[in-house]
Formats: C-alpha cells, structure tokens, sequence
C-alpha cells in the first residue's frame, strides 16, 4: 500500500478501553450556560423549556443505546447509567464520550425550535462529556443521590435569590448578601413569609430533577431511587426520586451555599 509508511503514526493512539465489569456513568454539562441562559432569556430561575428539552435529548440518547438503564437531568446535566456488562464500542472511553456526547448536542440544537420557537439560536452550544466507573451498586445510588442533592440545593438558593431580586426589588449583589451563610429554613421562611411561596408546592422537576427509565428496568432499578410510585413512572417517562426528608438527610450540613449556580454571576 501506498501509505504503509506512514501508517505507523497510528501506533501512537492509545488504548483507552474502560475496566470490564464496571457501571460506566456517564455526564455531560452544557458549556458556559449561565452565558448561554442569559442570551437565550431563559426564565430565572427556572426554564421549563429548556429542561423539556434536555429532557428530549437525553431520551434520543438513550433511545439510540440500549445500554444506558437510567438518566437523571437537571439544570443544563444528564447523567447516564450503563450496564456493567455494556461492550459498547469496546468500551473505548473516548469513541463513547464523544460519541454520546454529539448525539446529546444534535438532539438539543436539532430540537430547539420545537421548544424555543420564538427564540433563534443566537449561537452553538456545546456540552462537555466524561465517564466515571463504579464498582459497585452502592457508589450507583450514592452518585445519584449526590446530584439530586445538588438539584435541591442550588433550586432552593436560585429560588430565594429570584424571588428577591424579581419580587423583592433587590440587586443581584444584595440577594447573594441577604442569602449568605443562610441556611435551608431560613430560606423556605423567606420564601413563605416574605413571597407567599411555599417551596414544596413548587413543580417536583424543579425541585428533584427529572429522571428517565426504560418500562422494562423499572423494578430493577427503582431500588436505587426510595419513594416513587410505579404509576408516575409509567404515566410520564420522566420522574421523581426520593422524599424531600431523604433530600434533607443527605445534605445535611452542607447547606450554607450552593455548589454551583447563579453565585458565580454577582
Ligand atoms: P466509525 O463509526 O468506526 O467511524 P464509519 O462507517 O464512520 O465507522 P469511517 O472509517 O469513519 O467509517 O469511514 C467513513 C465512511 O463514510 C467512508 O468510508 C465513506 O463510505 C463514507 N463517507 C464519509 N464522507 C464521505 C463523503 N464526503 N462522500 C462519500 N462517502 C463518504
Ligand atoms: P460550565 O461550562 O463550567 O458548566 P456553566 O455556566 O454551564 O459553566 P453550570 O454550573 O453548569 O455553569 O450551571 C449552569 C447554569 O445555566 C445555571 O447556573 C443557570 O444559570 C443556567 N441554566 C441551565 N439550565 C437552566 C434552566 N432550565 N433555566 C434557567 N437557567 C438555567
Ligand atoms: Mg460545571
Ligand atoms: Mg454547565
Ligand atoms: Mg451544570
Ligand atoms: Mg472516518
Ligand atoms: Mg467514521
């Protein structure tokens, strides 16, 4: 062949196939978001067309492998459960990240119109990707506990900060002061006393984020999330996980700010 000599280049690609016999979790993030959110006016603190339509894609993914069990959205994230014994391209890390990854994004930008139809996309948005494995079942539902934790967490604070910036008249500046070192109670006491908002009537996606099930791993999986009815599984596809106490319970003590979200604005 003409190019054999060059073809020894190719050894310099490394193998980068995943350890058999682990949960492959799977998350992408949208890239720059808060700038994104903004240009695209998203309604703070919640965009429940912008959730819709992540919520969209995540199901073309999943759609298109068979060998994600589970997803868990918030915000501008999914999360994706692989089974162990996935063989998915090998296991290749890098040709799955990217792989999956890109199907998210052409689902989220192909869709857009459908959900954002007043609204052009002023530019492309891209999301980042990455794999974790897990051993064991036990790190499975302590994960999803962790990002259901964080859903709650910055929906609480992003609650209370809107409602005193849009209803209460504050900078964002004097919002981020009055919510500092605040703990969870004294935020659903601003909510309630002060806006009339009581934070537990507020739409369950906002509060637990959504999750996606496959009808047939249902039984097997909805150990991993306690309290959910199978007739809200099989009426919306997308879902709820877990008691606000059991919310409450793993965040204990970590509650004075957010990990992330509308902090980083001020
Ligand atoms: P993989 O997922 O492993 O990349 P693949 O089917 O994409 O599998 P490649 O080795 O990437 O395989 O080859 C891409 C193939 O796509 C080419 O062999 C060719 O058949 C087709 N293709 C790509 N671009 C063009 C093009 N511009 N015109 C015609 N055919 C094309
Ligand atoms: P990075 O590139 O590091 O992920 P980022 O700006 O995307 O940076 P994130 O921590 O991922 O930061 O946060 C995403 C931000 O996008 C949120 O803080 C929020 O401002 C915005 N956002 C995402 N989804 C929505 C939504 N449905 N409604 C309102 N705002 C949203
Ligand atoms: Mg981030
Ligand atoms: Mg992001
Ligand atoms: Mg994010
Ligand atoms: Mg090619
Ligand atoms: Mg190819």
């Amino acid at each position: 062949m003409a190019n054999s000599k060059y073809a020894y280049v190719r050894n310099f690609e490394l193998p980068d196939s995943l350890l058999p016999g682990t949960f492959m979790l799977f998350r992408l993030d949208g890239h720059s978001f808060h700038r994104f959110s903004d240009q695209h006016e998203f309604k703070k603190p919640n965009d429940v067309r912008a959730l819709e339509l992540m919520d969209h894609a995540a199901k073309d993914v999943m759609t298109e492998y068979p060998d994600i069990v589970l997803a868990f959205g918030e915000s501008d994230e999914f999360s994706f459960l692989l089974r162990k014994s996935t063989t998915l391209y090998n296991r290749r890390e890098s040709k799955i990240v990217s792989t999956l990854t890109s199907l998210f994004t052409s689902s989220f930008v192909f869709n857009w119109p459908k959900y954002f139809p007043d609204t052009p996309l002023q530019y492309l948005p891209s999301f980042d990707g990455r794999i974790v494995l897990y051993p064991e079942e036990k790190y499975i539902r302590d994960y999803f506990a962790w990002r259901q934790a964080d859903t709650h967490i910055n929906n609480l604070y992003n609650t209370t900060f809107w409602a005193l910036v849009q209803e209460g008249g504050q900078t964002t500046t004097e919002a981020h002061a009055t919510l500092r070192g605040t703990f969870s109670k004294e935020k659903h006491e601003i909510l309630f006393s002060r806006f009339g908002i009581n934070y537990n009537q507020l739409d369950a996606r906002f509060r637990k984020g959504s999750v996606l099930f496959r009808e047939e791993n249902m039984t097997k999986y909805r150990s991993l999330f306690s309290q959910i009815s199978s007739e809200e599984l099989v009426a919306t596809d997308t879902t709820l996980i877990e008691s606000d106490k059991a919310l409450e319970d793993t965040m204990a003590g970590s509650e004075a700010s957010p990990t992330k979200g509308e902090t980083r604005k001020a």
